[in-house]
């Protein structure tokens, strides 16, 4: 069985990397995708994954199928397409050094993901399905991810749901919002950041917009607060768990290395999430906090996923 199963987006980030020796600038190919960002922070932690989703029959769709199999996560649920590339997003840094994008998503194959190329079979296999927002901008992926995650939670899988906010890949902010706050009912656990939070509960104060998350049936909402650490609202109590300090190199998957230290820890408790102690659950998120610390010490997404034992050696 595997520890984790996520379904969604798999596509290539080109980051800035300099300037040619022409004076052009230089993109180096990162393989990108929240949710198998998230699988590869939780077999680098030493869990068991599989990915579903899809890429384009093309250069980039195999190299990123090749990357998950590097990284012990298994591919037999992604599927190729020859409608449409892989999904590409070019990352352009401000003066400030902030990040925007644009994507090449039109469509992109990781849309094209169909109701019934969804293989439950894999997910009976799964303690944890793991989903986000951004496989729910387009159909058929949009019905492929809600079938997917509807036959998860009839057959007892803890869900959990990143609701990640990119405005360009919605139609409008209205549709964004409502899909985002769809993906709600479905959730156990629930990671935002304070601004996603603050976005789909329309509620500036961050324990008061939680909560309105918690009344909604989620068992365990997680707010990222980046160097501030993470909020939580939980049955058993609710309170800040600090950030660790570290130098700060790239934040990118941070979020990410968060989640996949919160769910490797999760697949491995054995009772509910509902019943889970207080301190156990501090516990966990402290793990989580260090895992993305780790995280952002180091340049890239995937390529800064610490291992079990770097984690450990934080901790102390
Ligand atoms: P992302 O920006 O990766 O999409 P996110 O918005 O959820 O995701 P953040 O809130 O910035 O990400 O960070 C996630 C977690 O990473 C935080 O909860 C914290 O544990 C850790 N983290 C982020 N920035 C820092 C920092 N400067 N120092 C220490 N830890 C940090």
């Amino acid at each position: 069985g595997y520890d984790v199963i996520a379904l969604g987006e798999l596509l290539i980030d080109f980051t800035p990397a300099g300037i040619s020796d022409n004076g052009n600038p230089l993109f180096e190919m990162n393989p990108g995708g929240a949710p198998a960002n998230v699988l590869v922070a939780v077999t680098r932690l030493g869990g068991s994954c599989a990915f579903i989703g899809k890429v384009g029959d093309d250069h980039f769709g195999h190299f990123l199928k090749q990357m998950l199999e590097n990284n012990n996560v298994d591919t037999r649920g992604l599927k190729y397409t020859s409608q449409a590339n892989t999904t590409l997003a070019f990352v352009h840094l401000d003066d400030k050094g902030e990040r925007s994008f644009t994507f090449l998503r039109n469509p992109g194959a990781d849309t094209l993901l169909e109701e019934h190329e969804v293989e439950t079979d894999i997910i009976d296999k799964g303690k944890i399905f793991h989903f986000g927002s951004l496989s729910m901008t387009h159909q058929p992926a949009e019905r492929a991810t809600l079938k997917a995650v509807e036959y998860a939670k009839q057959n007892g899988k803890v869900i959990s749901y990143d609701p990640n906010w990119r405005p360009s890949l919605w139609k409008d902010v209205d549709m964004a919002k409502q899909k985002m706050i769809l993906g709600l009912r479905y959730a156990d656990i629930v990671k935002l950041s304070e601004e996603e939070l603050k976005l789909l509960t329309e509620e500036p104060d961050i324990e008061r917009a939680a909560q309105i998350v918690f009344d909604m049936g989620v068992k365990l909402v997680l707010v990222t607060l980046g160097d501030q650490g993470c909020y939580y609202m939980h049955s058993s109590g609710r309170g800040h768990v600090p950030a660790y300090q570290v130098k700060v190199v790239d934040t990118t998957g941070a979020g990410d290395a968060f989640l996949g230290g919160m769910l490797y820890n999760i697949s491995r408790i054995d009772c509910p999430i509902e019943k889970m102690d207080c301190h156990q659950l501090e516990e966990i998120i402290r793990f989580a906090n260090a895992t993305a610390a780790l995280c952002i010490t180091k340049r890239g997404g995937i390529p800064a996923m610490p291992s079990i034992d770097e984690v450990e050696q934080l901790l102390k």
